[in-house]
C-alpha cells in the first residue's frame, strides 16, 4: 500500500500517518521526522534546514528530494509506504514520480485531511511532542499521564519551535501558497480523496480506511 497524506499543518497527518502504518505493516515516512532528526544529529542537512523550518518556510528541494528518494528505496519501504509531509510542491511531486518510476511502481492513494484554520492554531499551540521518541500529545485534548513527560518512554515532551503561535501562522500560508495548488493537481488526477480531519483519531481513521484502495 502506497499512500500519500497531506493537510494543513496540525490536520493530525502524522498521527494518521502512523495508524495507517501499523494497519497496513508498512513504514511511515515523514519528511518532517527526517529533516528533524538530521537537525538533532547535526549532520549538514540538518544544519541548511533548522533555518528554514524554524521559520515555518519549506526547506528548499536540493535538500529534501535527495533525502526522501534514499528513504524510499530502503528495503523496508519495497511493499509500500505512508508518505507524511511530502511532496509539498509541484516540483516534489515530479521528483516523487520520476523516483516512483525507477522503482517501477505508483502511489494508491492520496488523502488530504481537511481542518479549518481555527481548528489548526487551537491544535498546534497545545502540542507537545517527546524529545526522545517524536509522540505527540496536547495538553488539553490527548494529555500525557505525568504533566511534561512521554506514556511510551518517559522523554521529556516539549514544545516544537514550529508551533508558537507565529509561526503556524507562517507554515499556515506556505501551505496555502506551495501546497494548496499540488492538492487541486491530485483532485484533477482523480487520486485524491479529501477527508474531514476534525474527530477522534479513529474516527478518522475509519473515514479514511473506507476511502484508500490498493491499485492492482
Ligand atoms: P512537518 O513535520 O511535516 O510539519 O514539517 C516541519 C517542517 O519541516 C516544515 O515546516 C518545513 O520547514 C520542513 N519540511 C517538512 N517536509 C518538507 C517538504 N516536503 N518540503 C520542504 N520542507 C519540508
Amino acid at each position: 500500500m502506497r499512500v500519500i497524506l497531506m493537510g494543513p499543518p496540525g490536520s493530525g497527518k502524522g498521527t494518521q500517518a502512523k495508524l495507517l502504518s501499523q494497519r497496513f505493516g508498512v513504514p511511515h515516512v515523514s519528511s518532517g521526522d527526517l529533516l528533524r532528526s538530521a537537525v538533532r544529529r547535526k549532520s549538514p542537512m540538518g544544519v541548511q534546514a533548522k533555518k528554514y523550518m524554524d521559520r515555518g518556510e519549506l526547506v528548499p528541494d536540493d535538500i529534501i528530494l535527495g533525502a526522501v528518494e534514499e528513504r524510499l528505496r530502503e528495503s523496508d519501504c519495497a511493499r509500500g509506504f505512508i508518505l507524511d509531509g511530502y511532496p509539498r510542491t509541484l516540483a516534489q511531486d515530479g521528483a516523487l514520480s520520476a523516483t516512483l518510476a525507477r522503482m517501477q511502481t505508483r502511489i494508491d492513494s492520496v488523502v488530504s485531511l481537511s481542518v479549518s484554520r481555527e481548528e489548526v492554531v487551537k491544535r498546534l499551540s497545545g502540542r507537545r511532542t517527546c524529545r526522545e521518541c517524536g509522540a505527540s500529545y496536547h495538553i488539553i485534548f490527548d494529555p500525557p499521564r505525568n504533566p511534561g513527560i512521554c506514556n511510551q518512554c518517559n522523554g521529556e515532551l516539549f514544545q516544537r519551535d514550529d508551533d508558537q503561535e507565529d509561526t503556524v501562522m507562517a507554515r499556515l500560508e506556505v501551505y496555502e501558497r506551495n501546497t494548496a495548488p499540488l492538492v487541486a493537481a491530485y483532485r484533477q488526477s482523480g487520486l485524491l480523496c479529501e477527508v474531514d480531519g476534525v474527530g477522534g483519531q479513529e474516527q478518522v481513521l475509519e473515514r479514511i480506511l473506507s476511502r484508500v484502495q490498493q491499485r492492482e
